[in-house]
């Protein structure tokens, strides 16, 4: 099975984390591979993804009995043949796992170096019928390195006999390391090397609120009149309106989505490469395979479904090096469309909440208080050493304000009113709105009720989005979705860390209407 349909069914991801598609396809391909991604940047999966796109087995050697446990417990839970042969196993747990491999039946087998020390294991390994060779932590081969291991020398000696591909990872970077993971891991033969910082800094990065969101992407799409351009739509639907209405405003646009014909689909592809200035309107379909370097601009007109989605899409932009902007639009809609969507879905509850923590992190990205570069390239495992000059936030610091007391006031009547409503529930309650609901549960008689008639409702639900966006707040999918509070609430509830949120998100908010009697 090719790679796309791997990273959804067995890993539930939707997209690629940076520098992950090319290294799963040189690693796919048979090549030796050498790749140096930061610590929780997502290496796991670029040699897993193509252990499940060969035939036969994959060896993994790795250099921490805990890492292999987690893995394997993972890889079972997604349907995936692992094994580890690791002293910490029963003598009944690994001759299981022998017998497995000698049937042929495991696609990925981890162990420690050390197991290489005896006489037995390579032979074993051979009979097995092993594929490729993947190392975790490669630079625990390096002498010069605090992690030195002497038995990952064997590794060398293991791809010499077995005469399979390997591929090394590693977070050091510096060129000693390397060097030394190069003459002992591939015997000096250059392995195809990755080592590409994340970052993409001739990306200007900026999001906005949707206020009136046609006319924000029609703005922002004719500011940039003659430059290519993709604009990303949450429905096909919309692909075709908003299209429409660009070339209405004179704007050379098309429409793109994976309902339309292939001939069709293959005609706009053509177009966008040989035309200047030519905007597509697409959905996610619209990406893979796009090789033009000088796509100018990226909007997404709707909330896209993750950083990693995010990051992909507007990673096609500025690919020749020379400036790209782009403009992501979020609003309420789209966070209840997600979290609908990630509800209904049938996946199993970890995955759920694995999901809707992943779109917590894109909302607080939306709400960054400070530089997006910073806060992008730390989801990705990557330092920024300072604010990037540009974003929208470096070019326009947001005024910020105290707002521990309000999300204080929003956490006591979650936790009073037990954990199980909406947003809508929880701010009648702050507001001292008397609804049926409100009657009916009593929850006029709690102490929070109009405790927070000092903000409006829509004040209340921004509050509310920035508190789901820090991840104070959480909705939990046992309860059908209702808020429930979060660790990282806890010292905030104590007053013990304070809380800081955007003003401008609260200025839109249009105030109440005060009505007096
Ligand atoms: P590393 O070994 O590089 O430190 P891991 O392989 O453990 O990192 O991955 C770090 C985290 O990133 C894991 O929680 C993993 O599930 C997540 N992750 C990896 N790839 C993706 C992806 N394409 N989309 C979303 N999350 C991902
Ligand atoms: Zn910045």
């Amino acid at each position: 099975m090719s790679a796309a349909p791997l990273l959804r069914q067995v890993f539930g991801f939707d997209s690629f984390r940076p520098g992950q598609e090319e290294i799963v396809n040189a690693v796919a391909s048979g090549r030796d591979v050498l790749a140096i991604m930061p610590t929780g940047g997502g290496k796991s999966l670029c040699y897993q993804l193509p252990a499940l796109m060969r035939d036969g087995l994959t060896v993994v050697i790795s250099p921490l009995i805990a890492l292999m446990r987690d893995q394997v417990r993972a890889l079972t839970e997604a349907g995936v043949a692992a094994a580890a042969l690791t002293s910490g196993n029963s003598d009944e747990e690994n001759s299981e796992v022998l017998r497995a491999m000698a049937a042929r039946e495991l696609r990925l087998l981890y162990m420690a170096p050390e197991r290489l020390a005896s006489g037995a294991t390579v032979p074993m390994l051979r009979r097995a019928g092993v594929q490729a060779i993947a190392v975790d932590e490669a630079h625990c081969v390096s002498q010069w390195g605090h992690d030195f291991r002497p038995d990952y020398l064997r590794v060398g000696e293991l791809r010499r006999v077995l005469s399979v591909p390997l591929a090394a990872f590693t977070a050091t970077a510096d060129a000693e390391t390397r060097d030394e993971i190069v003459q002992r891991l591939f015997d000096g033969a250059q392995p195809q090397t990755f080592l590409r910082g994340f970052d993409r800094p001739n990306i200007h990065l900026a999001f906005q609120p949707k206020d009136g969101p046609r006319r924000q992407i029609l703005d922002f799409a004719a500011a940039r009149r003659g430059q290519s351009g993709i604009i990303y739509c949450g429905t096909r639907a919309k692909t075709e309106t908003l299209a429409a209405a660009l070339n209405q405003s004179g704007l050379a646009a098309t429409a793109y989505h994976g309902g339309m014909e292939a001939d069709a689909r293959r005609e706009v592809e053509a177009r966008f490469q040989r035309e200047d200035g030519l905007i597509v309107v697409a959905t996610v379909a619209f990406g893979m395979g796009i090789d033009k370097p000088d796509i100018r601009w990226v909007a997404h007109a709707d909330l896209p479904k993750s950083i990693e989605a995010y990051y992909q899409e507007i990673g096609r932009g500025g690919r020749d090096g020379a400036p790209a902007e782009t403009l992501t639009l979020y609003g309420p809609d789209d966070i209840r469309l997600r979290r609908g969507q990630i509800d209904e879905s049938l996946a199993p509850p970890e995955r759920k909440a694995a999901d809707h923590a992943r779109l917590n992190a894109l909302l607080g990205l939306a709400e960054a208080t400070g530089c997006r570069r910073i806060a992008l390239l730390r989801y990705f495992g990557e330092k920024a050493v300072a604010p990037c000059g540009n974003c929208d936030i470096c070019d326009d610091p947001p005024e910020c304000f105290d707002a521990t007391e309000a999300a204080q006031k929003v956490l006591s009547a979650i936790l009073r009113t037990g954990q199980t409503y909406g947003s809508g529930h929880i701010i009648d309650v702050l507001t001292g709105t008397m609804t049926e609901r409100v009657q009916a549960r009593g929850h006029d008689h709690l102490p929070t009720f109009g405790v927070g008639r000092d903000l409006s409702k829509p004040q209340w639900q921004a509050v509310i989005r920035q508190m789901l966006g820090l991840d104070l707040i959480r909705p939990d999918s046992e309860r059908h979705g209702g808020l429930a509070i979060t660790l990282a609430a806890h010292p905030v509830l104590r007053g013990e860390e304070r809380i800081t949120l955007r003003r401008d998100t609260m200025a839109r908010a249009r105030p109440a209407v005060v009505v007096r009697s």
